[in-house]
């Protein structure tokens, strides 16, 4: 952590979004900006166009569209207007924000399914092919990353299932947009939906969608809310290049922007991508040095995003106490969301290094001593 950091901030955030952020991102924020000025306007397409090439090597096939709101609003935008009225979407889901997919369908009165797995379980492939043999269901949805654990869905091998039956892809990348490489269009994915506080390392405020152009134009007056109408955000953006349709959070944008110069100036996806695999490779190794138990099996399906840990079987052990001390030494951590393990979670995406890894084993090691003395 360097001085800089140190001084602004009093601690570094080990939680998946929002993430400790560089000092560049935080002060692209420090001036105010309008809003239909053309400069802002160039940006707004500058920064929707390197989101397709993040995204893929087929560009043209892609458009992206920028959401005012929290990742969920973008998640909800696509549920609510890409499925037509007779359609019947198929949700599958071992986590909380699978589980919050299936929330919003329901919500917006959605002819819905689901395939539901515990927390800790991969989707059955076996499974899958077996409901999709049902000729009414036009979409799927699944989450890559499930932020829920730290474990990363076999996207690939399930969108292979859903295409091979025709039906609309949709991916909730949120956690691993950025972070971990892939090509939506090898993938064959439909509707990519990610937000600016994780990978791209940008701060709070809005969401995107990285869809297939074609999938895009058919979704015209389908959708069931004014604001969260993913179709019409896009048609505006397209005609009157990078406008949106209501108040855009400025600061938010522009801090954005200098994430995505920031994510290429790191070395693109595959170098991000390094850096948090070294950090969750040295961070699940030290853990379990220090008696730690890691929920997910440390092989291809534990992401390089954050790693769930069972509480020690010390009857002793406070999350709390455990939290707070960390806090102390500068480290903000995140409790378990699993409903029935005892557990918490440690995040390393964001600004965060290795040596940073390192430090909070240290506090960690720390802890373990002065609660056993
Ligand atoms: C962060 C996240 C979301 C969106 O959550 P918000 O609280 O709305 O930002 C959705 N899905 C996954 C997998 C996430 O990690």
């Amino acid at each position: 952590m360097n001085a800089q950091f140190e001084i602004d901030n009093p601690y570094l955030l080990l939680t998946p979004g929002p993430l400790s952020t560089s000092i560049g991102v935080r002060r692209a924020m420090q001036r105010d900006w309008c809003t239909w000025d053309q400069e802002y306007n160039l940006l707004v397409e500058d920064i929707r166009q390197r989101l397709v090439h993040l995204a893929t090597a087929q560009v043209h096939d892609y458009t992206a569209v920028l959401m005012q709101g929290s990742g969920s609003f973008s998640v909800e935008a696509v549920l609510g207007t890409c499925i037509p009225q007779h359609g019947k979407i198929l949700i599958i889901h071992n986590g909380a924000y699978g589980a919050r997919m299936l929330h919003m369908a329901k919500c917006l009165k959605l002819n819905v399914v689901e395939l539901a797995y515990a927390e800790t379980q991969l989707p059955d492939l076996n499974d899958i092919a077996t409901m999709l043999c049902d000729p009414q269901i036009t979409h799927v949805a699944c989450v890559h990353c499930e932020t829920t654990t730290g474990l990363l869905n076999p996207i690939r091998e399930i969108g292979a299932l859903v295409k091979a039956k025709n039906k609309v892809w949709i991916v909730d990348a949120m956690s691993s947009f950025g972070g971990v490489p892939f090509d939506i269009d090898t993938w064959d994915i439909d509707f990519l939906i990610s937000s600016a506080n994780k990978c791209i390392q940008g701060v709070p405020g809005f969401g995107f969608v990285i869809a297939k152009r074609e999938q895009l134009e058919q979704c015209q007056g389908q959708a069931r809310s004014v604001s969260l109408d993913l179709y019409d955000q896009w048609s505006t953006m397209e005609q009157q290049p990078g406008k949106w349709r209501f108040t855009s959070p400025t600061h938010v944008v522009h801090a954005f922007h200098h994430a995505l110069l920031e994510l290429e100036q790191e070395g693109g996806i595959s170098a991000r991508y390094q850096r948090y695999l070294t950090n969750q490779q040295t961070l699940a190794k030290g853990m379990q040095a220090l008696g730690f138990e890691c929920v997910i099996a440390q092989n291809a399906y534990q992401s390089p995003i954050i790693t769930t840990f069972l509480y020690p079987q010390d009857s002793k052990f406070s999350f709390e106490a455990f939290y707070l001390h960390l806090k102390n030494k500068g480290f903000v951590i995140y409790p378990g969301k699993i409903s029935e393990l005892a557990c918490f979670r440690i995040g390393n995406i964001g600004e965060v290094h290795v040596q940073d890894i390192e430090h909070l084993l240290q506090a960690v090691a720390q802890y373990h001593t002065f609660a056993k003395a």
